[in-house]
């Protein structure tokens, strides 16, 4: 007997059905799956948010010597003010923007991001559409979302590796002279840590 497409397609477990069917597995064995991804989802939701990267920024604005830190190892600085990143996270670099220099950062390969300081990544970050073209017509890209950059100013794009993460420390606007650091985490973005927007 011929079996149909349609045979076929009706026979495949649904991507939460085999999600389910593993972990029920793993939990028969003793190797607590559930317990797992439900930690996963509780720091996903709770504990890896873009305001820790503002929190970043916000004090190496108001602190020169922790900015020089933070540029000289990233991982480190933010360590001192209590944030943590995976081990396989080896190298945290810091972009520093200035009036002549814009970064923004992608992952040609996937999703990739330093995501317990700036979030999960966006659905748009993991995009067939951003990853290829932020490289190759980022000026563009940009626009489209919304950042229209002058023609003088050079943009870099930063793809990046599993051992090395990036986050973009944004220009500090004008006009938030005499801020408070809480203030001015305030106005910093997960697109802000990307480099798709300025706070
Ligand atoms: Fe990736």
């Amino acid at each position: 007997m011929t079996m149909t497409t349609g045979d076929r397609s009706a026979a495949t477990a649904t991507m939460a059905q085999r999600v389910e069917a593993i972990q029920s597995l793993l939990d028969e064995r003793g190797l607590g799956a559930t317990a797992i991804a439900q930690e996963l989802d509780h720091q996903a939701q709770d504990e890896w948010l873009p305001r820790n990267g503002a929190r970043v920024v916000a004090r190496a604005w108001v602190d020169a010597a922790f900015r020089g830190r933070l540029l000289a190892d990233g991982r480190s600085a933010v360590a001192e003010l209590g944030l943590s990143m995976p081990k396989h996270h080896r190298h945290l670099v810091v972009l520093e923007n200035s009036a002549t220099v814009h970064n923004v950062i992608c992952c040609t390969l996937c999703s990739c991001t330093a995501f317990t300081l700036i979030g999960l990544p966006p659905d748009w970050y993991k995009d067939l559409e951003y990853r290829a073209r932020i490289v190759r017509q980022s000026r563009t890209v940009l626009r489209e979302m919304g950042l229209d950059l002058p023609p003088e100013m050079e943009v870099r794009v930063w793809d990046t590796t599993a051992d090395t993460r990036y986050m973009v420390l944004p220009l500090r606007p004008p006009g938030t002279e005499g801020w408070s650091e809480e203030r001015l985490a305030s106005i910093v973005t997960r697109d802000a840590l990307i480099g798709v927007a300025r706070p």
